[in-house]
């Protein structure tokens, strides 16, 4: 068994998990320290001028873990936190995630250190097109596609785009996904990630023969992946969502909520706090709530070995990137928890970011409903593929998935070979 580290450094864990994989794998020394490096990492240091006349210095960072399979894919994030190893630990998740999901991309990411709630509309437009301008020579349609990630939406997307298409001089909707549909989003795009973890749930209840009517669900993280995957299972499955939470405060009701309700009070309010109708508990406490389904839906580490052991669900279906550590895992393991791995219940957002792509490319675009088929094919079969996985190896989940997705990685390289 892998030595479990406690540390919380994102880069650490994703060395950690990659490292494990790699052993069970019995990976070739020379493609183990190809993949376990990321390729190419990018600082950048830039001015905004802000409202008020003042000029402010802002830290990016845009990281490629791995283009072996295809152009590096992936988010950026605006938040005070932000830091080049979780900018790398994501970058290396991406790739992970697309080989998992079998789509030809492989793994990026990137953000910038600052506090987008303190930054008017203005600033964030100035903030955005600087930033593009100064990672332009490292995105690209055929090279590194950014999407939006946490704090970062399809108006960012828009700025993004518009900016390296003034640099090309001429419109370059492939550049970014997670577009507005007016300029090239796809069909489907905004419910994607929750979409495809709540397929994944399905998958798994179904094989646990656990019913989803009724069962109750907790949403740690009400933002755009949680708070539809909260609509998804009660409009689709009709489960009982009886918490949730945001950067602000959680809140519960035994009856369950209407997430629509919570929705639009989110949307008015600014936040899930003080909605009608139910009561405030502890950020902490709603972790340990007695469920069926915990879906963390927020950021990285938020189930460590302490929360683990309070935790009382049947499946944890991470819709967040990272949110349990490496020490967590054999607690869950123990306690017969199915935890559905982010780099598989997630991989809906990067699989109709491809999609986007596709469409891009051949400015041809589909319906919904055929997006939603395509996904769906896709996660059923991914699921698949890591519960066999699982089987063959005699290991969790989210072993399956690494094991999985670095043996895809590993026969790319073995195909490319070394250059020169
Ligand atoms: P978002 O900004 O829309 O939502 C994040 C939510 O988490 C917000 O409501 C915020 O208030 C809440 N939050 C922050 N800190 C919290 C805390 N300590 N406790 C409880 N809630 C907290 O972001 P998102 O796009 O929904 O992304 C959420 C997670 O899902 C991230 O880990 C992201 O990387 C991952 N993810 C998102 C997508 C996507 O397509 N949106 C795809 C793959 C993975």
């Amino acid at each position: 068994m892998p030595e479990q580290s406690e540390s919380l450094n994102p880069y650490d864990i994703a060395l950690q998990r990659f490292d494990a994989a790699a052993d069970l794998l019995q990976l070739d020394e020379t493609i183990r320290e190809r993949i376990r490096l990321p390729e190419r990492e990018l600082i950048v240091h830039f001015p905004v001028k802000m409202r008020t006349g003042r000029i402010r210095m802002f830290t990016g960072y845009r990281v490629q873990h791995s283009t072996a399979r295809g152009p590096a894919k992936g988010g950026i994030r605006y938040h005070p936190d932000v830091t080049l190893d979780e900018v790398k630990a994501l970058a290396s998740w991406m790739t992970y995630k697309c080989a998992t999901v079998k789509i030809p991309f492989g793994g990026g990411k990137g953000g910038v250190v600052c506090n987008p709630k303190e930054l008017d509309i203005h600033e964030l437009e100035s903030l955005t097109r600087r930033f593009t301008s100064e990672i332009s020579m490292f995105i690209g349609p055929d090279r590194d596609i950014p999407a939006p990630d946490v704090y970062t939406n399809p108006r960012t997307m828009a700025w993004m785009m518009d900016t390296y298409s003034m640099h090309r001089g001429f419109s370059s909707p492939g550049v970014v996904t997670g577009k507005p549909l007016a300029i090239g989003g796809s069909e489907g795009r905004t419910e994607a990630t929750a979409r495809g973890c709540v397929i994944v749930i399905a998958e798994a209840a179904r094989r646990m023969g656990l019913k989803l009517k009724d069962a109750r669900v907790v949403v740690q993280g009400f933002g755009n992946a949680g708070s539809i995957a909260a609509r998804l299972m009660h409009d689709e499955y009709d489960a009982k969502v009886i918490a949730v939470s945001d950067s602000q405060g959680a809140i519960f009701c035994r009856e369950g909520l209407d997430p629509h309700r919570v929705i639009e009070h989110k949307e008015r309010t600014g936040s899930v706090v003080a909605y009608p109708g139910a009561d405030a508990i502890a950020p902490d406490d709603l972790l340990a709530l007695e469920c069926e389904v915990l879906i963390p839906a927020a950021l990285e580490n938020t189930i460590t070995a302490e929360v683990a052991a309070k935790i009382r669900t049947r499946i944890i279906a991470e819709a967040a990137n990272g949110p349990t550590v490496p020490a967590a895992d054999p607690i869950l393991e123990e306690k017969g928890v199915c935890v559905l791995p982010d780099i598989l219940a997630n991989a809906v957002g990067v699989t109709v970011s491809y999609f986007e792509w596709v469409q891009n490319n051949q400015g041809y675009y589909w319906k919904e409903s055929d997006v939603n088929a395509r996904l769906k094919e896709i996660m059923v079969d991914a699921f698949d593929q890591v519960d066999l996985t699982s089987k063959r190896h005699r290991t969790s989940l989210r072993s399956a998935a690494y094991v999985l997705a670095i043996g895809r990685v590993a026969e790319a390289h073995s195909w490319l070979g070394i250059y020169p």
